[in-house]
């Protein structure tokens, strides 16, 4: 463990060069690997791209591989090693999505992606942070991160959000109007539906309006009182024992473990939070 320890230096995100370290075995299992020639190829033919992807992590090690499984999807890849570098290709260039590194030089993850929101770019972006990172992952969504990964990732399931990112992206132009996406489960704000995975979840109006505004502010805590006051509005009359109930019927209904939440959790104490 020590010399596991002493790799991990100068500080304890950066994942080691070799990729057996920063994706387990998992980087080893795809049949066909994907290779420089193949995926350059797609780029230079005239089949049209999915999109244009800007990765930016200053490990050369993931951001490479990262990289080719992206351009063996068919999109178009640019790397960046630092924060100002992305920033600088986003104005110049822009991108379809961004998927960005929280701990860069110079300029960090969090900063970048803020920078990106206060000039009005609203460009996708997917944060890879450490696991052990949770308040890092809710200030990276407070500030307008879409999705993220804990690091070590498998390289597959990247590319599988970035895909759904896009989607989504695609779906919220059009009229049925904002989704709010955590975990599989999709809530449609306007048609007021719920689907977890491909199943609609029938939910009664307050069970979706207290889903809604949980989901709507992750990472946020609310106390009973609060809820009570937000959701229910000023003319209802009850106590925070309705608050409890709702919750414990949502977590039966949206929760793949309701006995282990995943999603809507209690803040012992305090009162309730959504963890995308
Ligand atoms: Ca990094």
């Amino acid at each position: 463990m020590h010399g596991q320890m002493s790799e991990l230096a100068p500080h304890k995100y950066t994942v080691t060069g070799s990729i057996r370290a920063a994706y387990g075995a998992r980087v080893a299992e795809p049949s066909s690997p994907p290779t420089e020639a193949s995926t350059m190829s797609t780029t230079q033919n005239d089949i049209k791209s999915p999109g244009s992807v800007l990765v930016v992590e200053d490990e050369v090690t993931v951001a490479e591989v990262v990289g080719k499984y992206l351009r063996r999807e068919g999109y178009e890849t640019r790397i960046v090693h630092d924060g100002q570098s992305a920033l600088d290709v986003l104005k110049s260039e822009g991108a379809d999505l961004v998927v960005l590194d929280l701990m860069l030089p110079v300029v960090d993850g969090l900063e970048v992606c803020r920078q990106m929101r206060a000039n009005g770019d609203a460009t996708p972006v997917i944060m890879l942070t450490a696991k052990d990172m949770e308040s890092d992952v809710v200030l990276g969504l407070g500030i307008g991160a879409d999705d993220y990964m804990g690091k070590p990732f498998s390289p597959a399931e990247l590319v599988a959000r970035v895909k759904a990112v896009l989607r989504r992206g695609q779906a919220e132009s059009n009229p049925s109007g904002p989704t709010l996406t955590a975990g599989d489960l999709k809530i449609s704000v306007v048609s007021r539906t719920v689907l977890r995975g491909d199943e609609s979840i029938e939910l009664t109006a307050k069970e979706f309006d207290l889903l809604v505004h949980l989901a709507s502010h992750p990472g946020q805590v609310f106390s009973r009182d609060q809820l009570l006051d937000q959701v229910w509005d000023y003319s209802y009359i009850g106590d925070t024992s309705t608050v409890t109930v709702h919750v414990r019927r949502l977590r039966l209904k949206v929760e793949p473990d309701p006995e282990r939440p995943r999603h809507i959790k209690t803040v012992w104490g305090v009162g309730y939070k959504f963890d995308n």
